[in-house]
């Protein structure tokens, strides 16, 4: 008999309670990142079945990381498998009899990813577990697995959170305060909102994701593993629920259910209770990375654990079977239903026993460990089910690859045609970017063509069907109906999980042109995505005119220069003058629209050098103005710009300072003391409160168990503070939900149309909407007359007379019909002809409210100037240009 000896060097891989001191899972111990990196790279150095890859750094330096473990024959041909995987996936030429042998042979590749959300904090402490026994175990079970599997693993997709929950855990940990939430985001600018980056991949971590996914390794199977509030199941394993989505295969819906049957006959196996699949994660949004696999051919797949306070048990009391599946409510993350913390939880609401929840979770006491136990046995059971069905997996994932292109050969649509000639280039490449990014082809037509009898200009881009990611260029590209089941008379709609449209060229703003039947053109493909360039046009219409440029203001770049030619606040005087002119004025026979942005040096010099420089910089282009200006101007100078952040941490606020640092905007970021401090008008021109309630920004969080530096909101002082900056002078910018509070605080003479009206009469949860914009008022400078916006259960304005004579101004109006583009919307009667955006004076100074969200998870560039005109113009003055 063979005796197979383990190979010397895996020994020297310790133990993970070794490592660590203690077991993984043990209540109020947590491994932090640096030494699960450290155990990582100890276990690729220890093991020939694990290698570790740094994909890069995450947004605050972290390290990345994804290891591949499988059998050492495998990885010994790692790159071919990788790039047998790339042929799978964009099967143009490769031959059936190649395909086969292909299948026949290679590993199924698949990809496991944890704690992208920092407080579902098991999934990480779980890996060092996994990855010790995986590397280290050599019974014929794990040999199997290895043989069959080429595992690719992230022990954490957000690095950043991970430290973050971890130090501020163990900073409270044994006070009164360790039920204390962390009071900013986990992720710098995105909080919980990472995973909602999935398609527009603004953040370097979407993107790493991204480009393991789509570009580099193209895996089977994706599986994302996440926590869920503590008070409903212990654990959720798919199949999803509806609905689901019309441009998703059938064949990737009945795999997620193959794979999570895995899962769920695993944990039946160890007799775990309340495990539930098929309820409350629909099929239908592009946003989480996972669910971008259901478009791109591959089986994307989440599990949900119940949450234990971090590292600290819960305990729930006990409940009864059968006590109705009614009001189930749980939101993912770690949710206390707002009570205090430290308090046992309700008994559990939902205890139904039924085929799809057999085990009904009754309470009692919830670890760490348990989660690290639930999610070992899910792991275990997907790489089980990944190497049993190592070979159908790689021929469905090749016959939907290849029925993709077929599908697209027949037309219907056949292509997207997105001209050349733009309102914005760089939104529309910037659109092209974010497909470019997920594996969408895309191609640049050099010369003019025709398709369905429409000439389109060379410079257009096309992007045809015939490719394995038709599926989610066709999602991304065309408006989403979503399927909304009636509810009864009195009933309020079914909540969706999360939006319901989220079509990109309606959101930025871009013209596509959907194209059903084949046509023929002349076509190179382009990868990446080149940036409309920039700098001074030599084009000039006239002679020069004492070194005046212009600069478009329909280019959302145009405000990146603009913030270099203003320079810092209060740091001396800029080297330029900037003006927005307000009538609009013809050089030569070209109209310059109001709004157009005028810059002339402050010195005689010629500084079309420098100019040039930042015009290539922000990718905008200069003209020299061909006849002299006349006429009334908004002068420039750079904003002073507060933006508040309450200790709530707030996705949108986080979203609001992304998007100003990328266009430049220097901010200061206020808490609650500095705007109770008053005297704002000092330090700043304009304040901006992104989307928060009322009662969140007034009172923020309370209760002992909150450390007291973090406690309440700007209160009653604050709020006066607020009305007294505006009526000295300043401008106060209020987002979305924040507008009850600036029409409450300051008495303006503007209603909330849909403020006390019910979801059964009206209800938008997440949907782009058509608006009418008021382009001669400077906040709308730059913008079409007809745009969209993005509507998120937002407020609709009515200007209340007779006050607003002189007071209060239109600058965005929904239709008089139907304003539904893309998503779903009940009752649009009720928002019809109301105001998406006002503009308020307010004794010296000015109110914008922007009802609808004007910077959505840095998606919808159509209406970013709202935000970016208000931000300019609240350090503007009236002048002449001459
Ligand atoms: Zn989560």
């Amino acid at each position: 008999m063979f005796i197979a000896t383990p190979p010397a060097r895996a020994q020297s891989l310790p133990a993970p309670e070794e490592f660590l001191g203690f077991k993984v899972g043990t209540d109020k111990k947590l491994a932090r990142w640096d030494q699960v990196v450290d155990y990582m790279q100890r276990a690729a150095k220890a093991s020939d079945r694990v290698r570790l890859m740094e994909l890069g750094k995450s947004t605050m330096g972290n390290p990345f990381v994804m290891l591949a473990i499988s059998s050492p024959a495998n990885l010994a041909r790692l790159e071919e498998i990788r790039a047998n995987q790339s042929k799978l996936a964009h099967p143009y030429d490769l031959d059936e009899k190649s395909a086969q042998q292909i299948i026949a042979k290679d590993p199924a590749v698949i990809l496991v990813t944890c704690t992208i959300h920092s407080t579902e904090i098991g999934s990480t402490q779980m890996t060092l577990e996994l990855v010790h026994r995986l590397a280290t175990d050599h019974s014929p079970y794990i040999d199997n697995l290895l043989d069959n599997v080429v595992f690719l693993l992230m022990p954490s997709v957000n690095p950043d959170g991970q430290v973050m929950v971890v130090d501020w855990y163990n900073k409270n940990v044994g006070t009164e305060y360790e039920a204390s939430p962390m009071p900013w985001l986990y992720h710098k600018y995105t909080g919980h909102d990472d995973n909602r980056d999935g398609f527009m991949l603004t953040q370097i971590e979407t993107r790493l994701v991204t480009q393991v996914l789509y570009k580099d390794w193209f895996p089977l199977l994706f599986l994302d593993e996440h926590q869920m509030g503590s008070n409903w199941a212990r654990i959720f394993v798919p199949p999803f629920s509806d609905p689901i989505n019309p441009n998703q295969d059938p064949l990737i819906l009945s795999e997620v259910d193959l794979m999570g049957m895995y899962m769920f006959s695993a944990l039946n196996a160890k007799g775990y209770t309340g495990v539930v699949y098929g309820e409350q994660y629909p099929y239908w949004y592009e946003g989480p990375a996972k669910n971008g696999g259901w478009w791109h051919n591959i089986i994307g797949m989440l599990t949900e654990v119940a949450s234990a306070r971090v590292a600290s048990p819960i305990e729930q009391e006990r409940g009864q079977l059968f006590r109705s599946p009614g009001a189930r409510g749980q939101s993912e993350g770690p949710g206390f239903g707002g009570g205090d913390p430290r308090k046992p939880l309700p008994p559990p609401s939902d205890t139904w026993q039924r085929a799809n929840y057999p085990r009904p979770w009754l309470g009692g006491t919830w670890k760490l460990r348990d989660i690290v136990d639930y999610e070992l046995t899910i792991t275990y059971a997907l790489l089980e089910g990944a190497a049993a069905n190592r070979e159908m997996l790689q021929q469905n994932f090749y016959r939907l690859n290849r029925k993709a292109i077929e599908a697209g050969k027949k037309g219907e649509p056949f292509a997207y045609v997105i001209p050349g000639k733009q309102h914005d280039p760089g939104a529309a490449a910037r659109m092209l970017e974010a497909l470019d990014l997920a594996g969408v082809e895309i191609y640049h037509a050099p010369a003019e063509f025709e398709a369905e009898g429409k000439k389109y200009d060379a410079g257009s881009y096309v992007i045809p069907m015939a490719q394995p990611y038709r599926n989610y260029a066709k999602d991304i590209l065309e408006p989403q109906k979503y399927p909304m089941k009636p509810a009864g008379p009195g009933q309020a709609p079914e909540r969706p999980y999360d939006v319901t449209g989220w079509t990109l060229p309606l959101q930025m703003g871009v013209e596509v042109f959907e194209v059903k039947k084949p046509f023929e053109a002349k076509l190179d493909r382009v990868s990446p995505i080149p940036m409309p360039g920039g700098g001074i046009s030599s084009k000039t219409a006239g002679g020069k005119n004492g070194g005046t440029y212009l600069l478009s203001h329909d280019w959302n770049n145009s405000a990146i220069a603009v913030n270099r030619l203003l320079g810092k606040p209060g740091q001396g005087e800029a080297a330029f003058d900037v003006y927005w002119i307000a009538e609009s004025q013809h050089d030569g026979a070209k109209e310059i629209p109001a709004g157009t942005i005028v810059v002339r040096p402050r010195s005689g010099k010629d500084v079309s050098a420098a100019l040039g420089q930042i015009g290539r910089e922000a990718r905008v282009t200069f003209t020299p103005a061909g006849t002299r200006l006349d006429g009334s101007a908004w002068k420039l100078r750079a904003p002073r710009i507060g933006l508040y952040q309450p200790w709530t941490a707030n996705m949108d606020e986080g979203w609001t300072r992304w998007l100003l640092e990328q266009y430049g905007f220097p901010y200061t970021t206020i808490h609650n003391d500095d705007v109770r401090a008053g005297k704002l008008g000092e330090r700043f021109d304009v304040i901006v409160f992104a989307s928060q309630s009322k009662r969140g920004i007034l009172e923020g969080l309370r209760g002992d168990w909150v450390r007291p530096e973090y406690r309440d909101g700007i209160g009653e002082d604050g709020s006066r503070a607020i009305a007294e900056f505006v009526r000295e002078g300043g401008s106060l910018v209020a987002l979305d939900e924040a507008s009850e509070f600036a029409i409450d605080a300051l008495g303006l003479p503007v209603r909330n149309t849909l403020r006390g009206v019910l979801p059964d009469k009206f209800y938008c949860p997440g949907a782009v909407l058509k608006i009418l914009l008021d382009n001669h008022n400077p906040l709308a400078y730059g913008m079409p007359e007809e745009s969209s916006a993005y509507f998120l259960n937002s407020p609709a304005f009515e200007l209340l007379a007779p006050f607003t004579e002189n007071r209060g101004r239109a600058v965005a109006r929904y239709p008089a019909d139907n304003p539904l583009q893309s998503g779903w919307i009940g009752g649009p009667e009720y928002i019809e002809d109301k105001l998406g955006a006002v503009e308020v004076s307010y004794g010296k100074g000015r109110v914008v409210l922007l009802g609808f969200r004007a910077q959505f998870r840095a998606q919808s560039h159509a209406t970013f100037k709202l935000l970016f005109n208000a931000l300019h113009w609240s350090a503007a003055s009236q002048a002449r240009i001459q």
